[in-house]
């Protein structure tokens, strides 16, 4: 099936680099390399060049030529995917990270139109001149791309109060696999038009356009926060926690979840003391100084209800930050474990959130392999690190323990993916997940892209975006 596709030819280089100029083409072997991965370590693909457009009307072309051609395409931000979203078939690597300005702000209207290549963070450090900010806040915000936040439906660390990606965009400017460009959506906070295409083409990696201008909405920022960390005795009685902050009402905008040899592996990566404990809780807080308060309260009464052994409000935006790193040195710090490690992003029913935690530990021992559990539990979602240190014979059993866990997360009607999308990963579970509707995906794909030729391979195989 590969012959399918056709290979890149002097003729192409060519006609790129007459469009875009040399500068925005590359066919050196370095760069053909690092585009050849993302964040998961499934698999090293090499694309056969790399295209840097300035415009969506480059965009537009690039893609009309590479559909006529043949030629798959596969767009990019900042390569921190975690689902192996890579150039399996060869062809383009579309890096979007050359069009990364702000369109405009829309200060009294609480929006912003952005190109897709910006970063999150530097997104908020200039939304903060507004008193505004794009809440959903991966813990790669300083690399990732809104295109690709937008593209695989991210979120993070502060889901529970504000949502993700998508109950923030409003509007996008696509350029679909032929190379027409088309609008989508509108500058209001509501509407009744029809079919909800803006909101199909949120998540979905990669293989039905690409976003070329997105329009977001914006929140102000909180006037005041307060964090805090718990340490409890067991798994259950932080898991009974957050259940109990939940149930309650009570109006959090993170409550992160820590076992203990995530603790451990962070404690010794950022070179912190953290207390003998079996599961640590991160809770903020956000509001006006009052509400935010007296919210954070009422959870060091929970916190105190179910015996936490220790309990730490941050004093200062200082020791606020140093929390903060703590949480988000979690994938570094697993990383120092060794090189091959996978990362599960399931999301379960807040009941079954014990299960899915004990779970992990028995595939962990049953595969002879290291799992330590993060999550932003408040909404269910939880990311298992499974690491092999650098032993590479154990690199199957990463694998099929993760597997064993997705296939046991679907049985208790939970989610195969909170926040990194299907990628090449997933592609086998997808269809066990959605069923019939996986069929009617497959349709939409096959009217959009018959010729398959945006991100063939993921989240469909090409054999069956063709038949
Ligand atoms: C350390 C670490 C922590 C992470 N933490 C989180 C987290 O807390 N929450 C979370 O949700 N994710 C997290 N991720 C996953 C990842 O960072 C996010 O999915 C992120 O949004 C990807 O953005 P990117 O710009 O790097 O996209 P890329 O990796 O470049 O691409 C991701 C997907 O988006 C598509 N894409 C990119 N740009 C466009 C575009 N303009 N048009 C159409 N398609 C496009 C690509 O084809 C690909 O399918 C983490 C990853 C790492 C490595």
């Amino acid at each position: 099936m590969t012959s399918y596709f056709s290979r890149i030819t002097g003729r192409d280089v060519e006609f790129f680099e007459k469009l875009l100029g040399g500068k925005n083409v590359s066919i050196e072997e370095e760069e053909l390399v690092a585009n050849a991965v993302d964040a998961y370590p499934g698999g090293f693909y090499k694309p056969e060049i790399v295209l840097w457009p300035t415009s969506s009307e480059e965009v537009s072309e690039i893609l009309k030529y590479s559909y006529e051609k043949r030629i798959p395409v596969y767009p990019k931000g900042g390569s921190t995917g975690l689902t192996g979203t890579v150039p399996i078939y060869g062809g383009v690597l579309l890096s979007l990270t050359k069009m990364n300005k702000i369109v405009n702000i829309y200060e009294e209207d609480m929006q912003v139109t952005v190109q897709p290549g910006i970063i999150y963070d530097r997104l908020n450090k200039e939304l903060e001149k507004y008193g505004l900010f794009f809440p959903p806040d991966p813990s790669s915000g300083s690399w990732c791309t809104i295109g690709g936040m937008v593209a695989s439906n991210s979120s993070g660390l502060k889901a529970v109060k504000y949502g993700t990606t998508r109950e923030y965009v409003l509007g996008l400017e696509v350029v679909l696999p032929e190379g027409r460009i088309i609008r989508l959506g509108t500058r209001t906070f509501k509407y009744s038009t029809g079919f909800d295409l803006l909101k199909m083409m949120i998540g979905s990696q990669g293989t039905l356009g690409v976003f070329t201008e997105i329009t977001l909405r914006l929140r102000n920022l909180p006037e005041y926060y307060q964090t805090a960390l718990a340490f409890f005795p067991s798994v259950e009685s932080a898991v009974k926690t957050v259940y109990q902050i939940v149930r309650r009402g009570l109006d959090v905008a993170a409550v992160e979840f820590m076992d203990e040899k995530m603790m451990k592996a962070v404690a010794e990566y950022r070179k912190i003391d953290l207390p003998e404990s079996k599961a640590m809780l991160l809770i903020e807080t956000h509001g006006t100084r009052l509400a935010a308060s007296e919210t954070m309260e009422k959870c060091i009464r929970i916190f105190e209800e179910n015996n936490a052994v220790d309990i730490r409000v941050a004093r200062d935006a200082e020791e606020r930050e140093r929390f903060w790193a703590a949480r988000k040195g979690a994938y570094p710090a697993t990383l120092r474990l060794g090189k091959y490690m996978l990362i599960s992003d399931i999301v379960v029913p807040l009941s079954k959130l014990y299960d899915a935690v004990q779970k992990s530990y028995e595939l962990g021992e049953e595969y002879g392999i290291h799992s330590s559990t993060i999550g932003h539990f408040g909404d269910g979602n939880l990311h298992v690190h499974w690491s092999a240190g650098n032993n590479k014979d154990k690199i199957e059993d990463l694998h099929k323990a993760n597997d064993k866990l997705t296939k046991w997360t679907i049985e208790i009607g939970g989610s195969i993916s909170g926040e990194h999308g299907i990628g090449t990963e997933k592609k086998k579970f997808v269809k066990e997940q959605f069923r019939e509707a996986f069929d009617l995906m497959l349709k939409i794909k096959k009217s959009i892209d018959p010729r398959c030729v945006l991100s063939p391979g993921v989240i469909f195989d090409l054999e069956e975006v063709l038949s």
